[in-house]
Formats: structure tokens, sequence, C-alpha cells
């Protein structure tokens, strides 16, 4: 099945799942593209914001933390899917993104307070924040930059009234950015 497709299958089955805050999972990522759009971003990474928890999707990973307390690594299973059908500036920021918390928990405690409660959970099982040689070794990645700026976007994406741009307004987008 076509790359394209199969997303949107995956957030027509899916979507409507909570994301543990004041929005579902389609409101959420819609809300992230939009975030990263606004902020000028290139194509890339307002894909890489749209398709960042795709992962949640695949092997009933999204209940994982709540239902049996276990985080099942749903950025790198959204990286894993991905990465046969899109370049790395798309992917490494996806697989990068659940790190990219570990890292701004560890360099900046007001980040940390500034976390939603589903958010600080999921911290938790994800490891907490890195140790200072963690960080600096995350730091040093390629797209470690990307994969912060996705986490701004991340972090914004949960309001609960915004309107934005549905899912097949960005269709042409994942179109043009896919390998
Ligand atoms: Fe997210």
């Amino acid at each position: 099945m076509d790359i394209i497709d199969e997303i949107f299958g995956l957030f027509a089955q899916y979507g409507d799942l909570g994301y543990g805050e004041d929005v579902n999972q389609r409101e959420h990522a819609l809300q992230a593209a939009h975030f990263a759009r606004e902020a000028g971003e290139p194509d890339m990474l307002v894909a890489a914001a749209l398709l960042h928890d795709v992962g949640q999707f695949l092997n009933e990973a999204g209940d994982a933390a709540e239902r049996e307390g276990r985080d099942a690594r749903h950025e790198m299973g959204g990286a894993a899917l991905l990465a046969r059908h899109f370049p790395e500036a798309v992917v490494a920021p996806i697989r990068l993104h659940v790190a990219a918390k570990r890292y701004l928990c560890a360099i900046d405690p007001a980040y940390h307070d500034g976390l939603s409660t589903a958010s600080r959970l999921s911290l938790r099982l994800q490891g907490g924040p890195f140790t200072p040689e963690e960080a600096e070794a995350f730091i040093r990645q390629p797209h470690a930059g990307e994969a912060l700026r996705l986490r701004r976007y991340d972090d914004l994406g949960k309001r609960r009234d915004l309107a934005v741009l549905g899912l097949e307004a960005h269709r042409a987008l994942l179109e043009s950015v896919r390998l």
C-alpha cells in the first residue's frame, strides 16, 4: 500500500484515541504541524511534526504507558515505519523527539516544570532526564537541533480549541518530501 494512504489509514483508525491531554492523537499531530509551519520551518520538519507520533498507532504503543506502565518506544516504531519512505531529515527528528525531551529536562529545569502531566509521567517511563554525559552525546548527533525544535511544536500541540488544517490538506506536503 502507498505509504501516505497507509499513514492516513492509521489516523482514521487510531486518530480519535486520547493523547492523554486535552486533545486526541489526530488533533495533536495537526496542531504540531500547524505550529511548525507557523514558525517557518522547512517542509521536512513540518512533515516530521505531523508524523512524530505515528508510532503510537503501531502495536498498541499508545496504550502501553497508561495500561501497562511501560514505554513502548513509539518514537522508534514510528521512525522504523517511515524510514523506508521518507528522508532522514524527516525521520531523524521523529526518532529523537523523546531523547530531545530528556535532553531539555536535563539542561533546563523550567522546561521540566512546564511539561504536561502526561508528559512528565511518560518521561519517567522513558528513563528520566539525561545525565550530563548523555546530554552531551545527544546534542552532537545529526538532526539534534531539528529534534529540539520538533519537541517545541509537540509540546504546543495540546490546545483544546484550535482551528487547524485537516489531514488531507497535508497530503501534497507529504508527497513532496517523500522518497
Ligand atoms: Fe507528541
